[in-house]
């Protein structure tokens, strides 16, 4: 018989863990989450997430956002978001090439009278103003709304060449013409740059960005929220969980000593790493709200009992977060993309296409790592695949195997 050692049972534990996803442990073990409340009133959790005030909007958002990943065949998924008032619902034209829109067009079918308690935000990655106008009737039809709460310019990485003045005198009419209510952008990469120049621009409403407990500690990130919160901006935080770039980092991340630990210690207190990664974001009260893929009603119940439990994390949790992302720096990108791409003369894309990876491996996602891959320059694939990354590698403060990531996706993608 295999002896069984202490680190043995932790590892097999924490496998587990992994293996059975966020919410079956939440719904086992933490005291916080209480299935038969929320399904069983009215109202579940509405009256109890917490709301904070979007930027200078004068709108109050729920801290939990529902990001759109969702399906038609998903419509429990977006009721029960609605009556546990996770209230903030995100899209995109080009998410899942539209069939998320349409997902929450549906919906908004059934439910009309739901349609004024949501926040919903929709995106496109254009900044021609005809462009936009089309993209944003598109939208509506596909929605079956007539107008969106915020409309962002997606993937924004350049504020002067995409935020031009005309794009502000074309978010002026739709505001005026009760199109949009508001308007901003998404960012993925050069996230902070972004936000500094958003910030001095005035009109930007709200922005979207990574944001997470990797991110969230750097110096430069902190500033950009702080001018972002002086201009008055809301900010909505993506990809809090921080996932790895590529498959072959997820077994050193789960393997690491600090990573047994940190989850053990989330575990005693009734909740896990993924609540937890929330749960440090929200801590800082800049932040409005947390936009979340919440693909089933599993994750959907665990990260809104998380959002709803006031618990604070304690400093030693916070140390284990921050060594965790210490050790495991070298499988997250952490989206700063002119330090790596200005090595190859931004000939490559480097950014997205460890992104296309990150939706890939650490998602297990191919349509959205597709759907990104079918926006960059055709010739990219190919181009990849000769390029010598070694000088982008030498760069990245990560420390990430640029070159081998990228190629591994690349081929798993083709
Ligand atoms: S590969 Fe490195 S340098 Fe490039 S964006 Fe990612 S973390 Fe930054």
């Amino acid at each position: 018989m295999a002896q069984v050692t202490e680190k043995s049972t932790r590892r097999t534990f924490l496998k587990r863990v992994g293996a059975v996803g966020a919410g079956s442990i939440v719904a086992a073990a933490a005291p916080f989450v209480n299935a038969k409340d929320d399904a069983g009133t009215k109202a579940g959790h509405m009256d109890r997430m917490p709301k904070r005030p979007f930027g200078k909007t004068g709108v109050d958002v729920p801290i939990l956002g529902l990001g759109g990943v969702l399906k038609m065949s998903d419509q429990l998924v977006f009721r029960m978001a609605y009556k546990m008032g996770v209230t903030y619902w995100d899209t995109a034209d080009s998410y899942g090439w539209g069939k998320n829109e349409k997902a929450i067009g549906k919906y908004f079918k059934k439910f009309p009278e739901d349609r004024k308690s949501i926040f919903l935000v929709t995106k496109a990655a254009t900044s021609d103003t005809e462009e936009l106008t089309e993209k944003l009737h598109a939208s509506f039809q596909k929605m079956n709304t007539s107008y969106v709460d915020l409309y962002f310019i997606h993937y924004v990485s350049d504020v002067k060449d995409e935020l031009t003045p005309g794009v502000k005198a074309w978010a002026e009419k739709a505001k005026s013409q009760g199109k949009i209510r508001f308007f901003g952008f998404s960012a993925h990469k050069n996230m902070e740059a972004s936000m500094l120049a958003a910030a001095k621009l005035g009109w930007i409403d709200g922005i979207m960005m990574s944001y997470n407990y990797r991110l969230m500690v750097k110096d430069e990130m902190k500033r950009a929220v702080e001018a972002c919160v002086k201009a008055g901006i809301g900010l909505t935080a993506m990809k809090t969980q921080a996932a790895f770039t590529a498959n072959f980092y997820a077994s050193i991340g789960s393997e690491t000593d600090d990573a047994l630990n940190m989850t053990e210690n989330f575990m005693k207190k009734g909740y896990t790493a993924e609540q937890a990664k929330l749960k440090v974001v929200w801590e800082n009260p800049d932040i409005a709200s947390i936009c979340s893929a919440m693909p089933n009603m599993t994750i959907l119940q665990a990260n809104v009992a998380a959002a709803t439990n006031r618990e604070e994390l304690s400093g030693h949790e916070k140390a284990l977060l921050d060594r965790y992302a210490a050790q495991t720096c070298s499988g997250y990108c952490a989206g700063c993309a002119d330090i790596c791409e200005s090595a190859l003369d931004y000939r490559v894309p480097i950014s997205d296409l460890l992104r296309c990876s990150m939706y890939h491996f650490g998602y297990g996602d191919r349509e959205k790592a597709l759907e990104l891959l079918d926006t960059l320059p055709p010739q990219t694939r190919a181009s990849c695949m000769e390029t010598d990354f070694s000088p982008a590698e030498h760069r990245c403060p990560q420390n990430i195997a640029i070159g081998r990531i990228v190629k591994t996706a690349i081929d798993a993608l083709t």
